[in-house]
């Protein structure tokens, strides 16, 4: 099979969540992804999405700085060059580092693939499981009142399990409060690298290690796989890492040092379905159970997350809740929904399997640039 990408049009999209959500690094109201439209020879449509923060706080990259690679690197690697697999395509615009720029363009071109296969994008990246557990992450609230509210209302949701993010100062208490509150719940937490390496913060996850958690996620600095692995040693919790995975090699480290039991593994922060493959099947192979976190992604990234997510070593419920928990209306039609705690993985057709609302994009669109891979004839509009 070779593809060639003729068109590609890039949409910096923003919109307004439907609740502001806080973690230890920062505070965020609205999510601006950048959307990736690739067309290719035949016609065929993908969309891919850079979930990349807006501000470089969870890691170095911003939408401003993927808007850059994309625009100046990536896309004009791609077009008009022949290619026949996904990682064939990546491979020829390669720049070092920015995963979440390199994850959009990959993410289209893995939909044209699919789609050139006649396969839904969960079969052609060899997933088996026709729904995913879901959980649901929630941020920190203003008191623990709010908290048990809010858990409250996605525990009735039916969601499978509750990550708290915590942060020095809002760490044992609200979980203390939830744990006592819904003492039979799937709990866990996420510190998003926020702790200091130190006696105190070891204190903190000795005693949330008494409260029967599912794992606790990213205590410390991600490049800390030392500090994580002495941590992991006195704790019966499973550690689990998140921003230390940043690849193949990166796991293969973390899981050397046992560092963790247990990994996230994020799409984006990989730089595209591939290389969160390839985690997966290392992990797999180490008997290391994963999961899918996300990172609030429209329709297109989750759905992609979905057909990731039912690859069969994802054996905890993943961070893919329904749109409606963040948006008031996503851009994807058949939208993502969540029914008693699970969510159906998209196989409806070839491809991603959700079409993109085109007037729902345009509503909430910051600014867009359209790239040939031969400049349109006089009278072409696309
Ligand atoms: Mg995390």
């Amino acid at each position: 099979m070779n593809i060639t990408i003729k068109e590609i049009t890039l949409f910096h999209v923003a919109m307004p969540l439907v609740r502001e959500f806080e973690t230890s690094s920062h505070k965020k109201s609205f999510i601006e992804h950048i959307l990736v439209r690739a067309v290719d020879r035949e016609g065929f449509v993908g969309w891919g999405e850079c979930a990349s923060p807006s501000d470089p706080y969870f890691c170095y990259e911003s939408t401003e700085t993927c808007w850059l690679i994309l625009e100046n690197y990536l896309v004009p690697s791609l077009l008009g060059a022949t290619w026949e697999t996904p990682s064939a395509a990546m491979a020829l615009g390669h720049v070092n580092g920015h995963p979440f720029a390199h994850a959009a363009i990959e993410m289209s071109c893995w939909d044209l693939y699919a789609q050139h296969l006649g396969q839904p994008l969960a079969d052609a990246l060899g997933g088996t499981a026709r729904e995913v557990d879901a959980g649901v992450s929630l941020g920190i609230e203003a008191s623990i009142d709010a908290l048990l509210d809010v858990v409250a209302l996605h525990v009735d949701d039916g969601y499978r399990r509750v990550k708290l993010k915590i942060a020095p100062g809002w760490d044992v208490e609200p979980c203390r409060a939830v744990r006592s509150t819904f003492p039979d719940i799937a709990l866990q937490v996420d510190a998003n690298a926020g702790f200091e390496n130190t006696d105190s913060s070891t204190n903190v996850f000795e005693r949330l290690d008494a409260l029967g958690l599912l794992m606790i996620e990213q205590p410390f600095h991600q490049d800390d796989l030392v500090a994580h692995a002495a941590l992991q040693v006195r704790l019966d919790t499973p550690l689990c890492l998140d921003e230390s995975i940043t690849s193949i090699e990166a796991a293969r480290t973390a899981l050397v040092l046992e560092a963790c039991r247990v990994v996230n593994i994020k799409v984006s922060r990989l730089g595209g379905l591939g290389h969160a493959r390839d985690v997966h099947d290392f992990c797999r192979e180490s008997n290391v159970p994963v999961w899918c976190g996300g990172m609030h992604e429209f329709g297109v990234g989750r759905a992609a997350n979905l057909a990731l997510a039912s690859l069969p070593g994802f054996l905890f419920p993943s961070d893919l809740s329904g749109s409606k928990k963040y948006f008031a209306q996503d851009l994807v039609t058949p939208e993502i929904v969540a029914h008693e705690g699970r969510v159906v993985v998209p196989r409806l057709k070839p491809g991603i399997g959700v079409d993109v609302v085109m007037e729902r994009v345009e509503a909430h669109v910051v600014r867009m640039s359209q790239h040939y891979a031969e400049p349109p004839r006089r009278g072409e509009t696309q």
